[in-house]
């Protein structure tokens, strides 16, 4: 398959990798044996996080006796040293491996949560010294605020930016890519496929066909879904003629619809977790439903008591969505899966 270089990290990887999220949803000797497909069809690329249950697991006993020429990848959401030091431990042994190819702090997205990971005794400075012991290689971040990445990229110590950027969600287009470019860094496509808001690979990948130099990690969770994605790749065609009007068509009808978790309608006085209820009902579809309703649901389930309609959040969305109905609605979904429960 087509190589694609991350940036400054010198790290070559395939176009396509393999995005660690849905396999915590399939056992184990399946998740083995979807990895193993991709690996078969030259994916030398894997990205996961610890906060995906068994995720790291699966990865590692795919990956066992298979391990050169891949490029192994992982995140934490931990904001401070120590803890991001446990989680590197984790990672090594969960995965099993001596050194983790690219590790990532997890979803920087909002402002303090940056002056947190990147103050003393932050994650940043747990993953500089991780990657002085030799058990990290080099250091990436990911966020969903476009603006909080735009500068969070000039720091040194980044070589890779992960980023939602789709057929829908193509506002990195203007900035992000440019800069990332300028600056040498690798760009990891995070959601290729929209996030599962709609079903159409072929128009997604060939919209990304137009970016070569950035690696896209669609969440897989069976053989036939990489085995299509790697064709569309291969193949190196970009969207044209009816496409161009079907994926315009697309955008128009879901680019105003769902929430790319930037952040810029938190915080709610009130409490809310407005991203979490946000993206709810797209996670029930994507993350095991225990851990989904042990992680989540709780929370979700408190909105249409707290949220009392000020509107504030509805103000700051820049893409006009609308919060109060959604969340009140996702609110409603959360409550009848707990009792279900
Ligand atoms: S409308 Fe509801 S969720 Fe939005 S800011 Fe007000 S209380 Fe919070
Ligand atoms: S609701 Fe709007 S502002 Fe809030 S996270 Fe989603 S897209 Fe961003």
């Amino acid at each position: 398959m087509r190589k694609v270089l991350l940036g400054k990290s010198g790290l070559e990887v395939s176009a396509v990798g393999f995005g660690g999220i849905p396999i915590q949803r399939i056992g184990q000797d399946e998740a083995v044996g979807v990895l193993r497909r991709a690996l078969d069809l030259g994916v030398t690329f894997i990205d996961t996080a610890t906060g995906y249950s068994d995720s790291q697991l699966k990865i590692g006993a795919a990956v066992k006796g298979r391990r050169d020429g891949l490029v192994l990848a992982t995140k934490s959401g931990d904001p401070t040293r120590d803890g991001v030091l446990r989680d590197v431990e984790r990672s090594r042994q969960q995965i099993g491996v001596d050194v983790i190819d690219l590790y990532q702090l997890h979803s920087v997205s909002d402002r303090g949560r940056w002056e947190k990971v990147s103050g003393p005794g932050g994650a940043l400075e747990g993953l500089l010294e991780a990657r002085d012991a030799g058990h990290v290689g080099h250091i990436g971040v990911t966020s969903h605020n476009l603006d909080l990445a735009l500068e969070m990229i000039e720091h040194p110590a980044f070589e890779t930016v992960q980023f939602p950027f789709n057929l829908v969600t193509s506002e990195p287009a203007d900035e992000l890519v440019p800069k990332v470019r300028e600056l040498g860094l690798g760009f990891i496509v995070m959601k290729p496929l929209c996030g599962g808001q709609y079903d159409n690979a072929r128009l997604a990948m060939k919209f990304l066909n137009g970016y070569p130099d950035l690696v896209a990690i669609p969440g897989i969770q069976r053989a036939e879904e990489i085995e299509e994605i790697v064709s569309l790749v291969e193949s190196g065609e970009m969207l044209q003629g009816d496409e161009k009007a079907e994926a315009a068509a697309i955008v128009a009808e879901l680019g105003k619809l769902f929430c790319r978790r930037c952040g810029y309608c938190q915080p709610c006085p009130q409490g809310v977790a407005i991203t979490m209820a946000m993206t709810f009902e797209g996670a029930a579809k994507r993350m095991p439903r225990e851990q989904l309703v042990k992680d989540w649901a709780l929370r979700v389930a408190r909105v249409p008591d707290l949220c009392v309609e000020c509107g504030e959040c509805e103000e700051k969305c820049p893409y006009d969505l609308p919060i109060i109905e959604t969340i009140k609605r996702t609110g409603e979904l959360a409550r009848a899966m707990m009792d279900a429960v």
